[in-house]
């Protein structure tokens, strides 16, 4: 099978190629790397593949992109709506997965979170469907979490604050956010023996307020800040991330009625994982106990965590789960709101389950499917 890869250097792609690799995805594959920067350079490694990697090709040669069978791509939106339309339109039949949320609402694309969707998948490959889409990195989180709650038709609403990282933005924002973070540092670092605490608050705001702090991919301070803001304006006053919450979960568990789920989206200065603080509002003042059993058998990766101090600093933080397939939930408990309102708090690396991982097992759930 040959696949095309587009994208694969940058955030997405890079964490999709480390977890290929660590399953021994590449096996059997003829793996085509492309490039919309730098053509002709030297290809990834694709370790245990059919054949070496050629060259990087040209991400726009459509002659080439119309050889793969199969093209995985985490370039972004642009590239993709330059290019499915004029793969489809040259009569291309093949599979296309993609992290991008440009197709993701299409009315032939299939928003792909296996662990959460896996029937919906199987009768979209049966019915011929061929446009495989990743989901919004925090909405397929949400989903590994609560998706079984949702799913049980216990849940009235879903009100949902999110704490978004940095690398949601890709590899450039990320890595301008640890500039910010060393510009900052070393601000506070150069007066904390002499000013104290307030003085410390002092420079640093001034420094994150000055011309020369570096802004220019952000475009905002992050470090030290937040940004309760993420994507473009829809109608109604909603950031277009927030309105992904229902539109995508209601397309990927494939519910007949929307459960509302909406909230207000915030990009904070984590590196990796987007976590989020979630109301729920019941259609019945349900036990813990059932809602605890829902959440528990959610996916083999769904972790319920002890609502006690040391379980959630210890277990429910960037710091514990970067890097790792976990989707912890903790902090469940009953609202003082309403005997029918609960809430919890839960996250992931929103690289794993958020982006790479969907994609990754979607590629292995299609050759599965193409052999069988
Ligand atoms: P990214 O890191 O910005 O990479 C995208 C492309 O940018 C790369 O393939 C590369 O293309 C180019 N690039 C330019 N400068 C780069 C640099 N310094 N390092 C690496 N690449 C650089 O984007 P991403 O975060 O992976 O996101 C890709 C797509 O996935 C987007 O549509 C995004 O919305 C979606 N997504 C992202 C996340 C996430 O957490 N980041 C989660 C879910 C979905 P060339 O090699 O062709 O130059």
């Amino acid at each position: 099978m040959r696949v095309g890869f587009i994208g694969w250097r940058g955030m997405v792609g890079s964490v999709l190629r480390a977890r290929m690799t660590e399953e021994g995805d590449w096996a059997g594959l003829e793996p085509v790397f492309f490039s919309t920067s730098s053509p002709g350079g030297p290809p990834p490694e694709a370790p245990g593949a059919a054949h070496a990697p050629p060259p990087l090709q040209d991400a726009f040669d459509l002659d080439v992109l119309r050889s793969c069978d199969v093209l995985v791509t985490c370039q972004g939106s642009s590239w993709t709506l330059q290019m499915h339309p004029a793969l489809r339109g040259a009569g291309w039949q093949g599979v296309f997965i993609d992290a991008a949320s440009a197709l993701r609402m299409a009315p032939e694309s299939t928003i792909v979170l296996d662990p959460i969707n896996a029937p919906l998948i199987q009768r979209a490959m049966v019915a011929g469907k061929k446009d495989y889409i990743g989901g919004n990195c925090t909405v397929s989180l949400l989903l590994m979490g609560i998706g079984g709650l949702i799913s049980s038709g216990l849940v009235r609403f879903v009100s949902t604050m999110t704490y978004q990282a940095a690398s949601g933005g890709g590899a450039r924002k990320m890595v301008e956010l640890v500039r910010q973070m060393h510009d900052l540092g070393a601000a506070g670092v150069a007066v904390a023996d002499t000013m104290g605490g307030l003085g410390v608050s002092e420079v640093v705001t001034q420094r994150m307020r000055a011309a020369e702090h570096p802004t220019s991919a952000i475009g905002s301070p992050l470090a030290a800040n937040l940004l309760p803001w993420i994507d473009k304006p829809m109608p109604g006053g909603q950031s277009r991330e927030e309105w992904k919450g229902q539109a995508e979960s209601t397309r990927i568990l494939d519910l007949d009625t929307p459960v509302p789920i909406d909230g207000i989206a915030v990009r904070v200065g984590s590196l990796r994982c987007h976590a989020q603080g979630v109301t729920i509002g019941l259609n019945r003042p349900a036990e813990l106990s059932e809602l605890e059993d829902i959440i528990r058998n959610t996916s083999p990766w769904t972790r319920l965590i002890d609502n006690t101090p040391d379980a959630t600093r210890s277990q429910l933080t960037p710091a514990a789960v970067t890097g790792t397939l976990d989707v912890p939930v903790g902090r469940l408990r009953r609202l003082g709101t309403s005997p029918d309102h609960i809430c919890l708090f839960t996250l992931g690396d929103q690289l794993l389950w958020g982006a790479a991982e969907p994609l990754r097992r979607m590629l292995t759930i299609w050759r599965t499917h193409a052999e069988g």
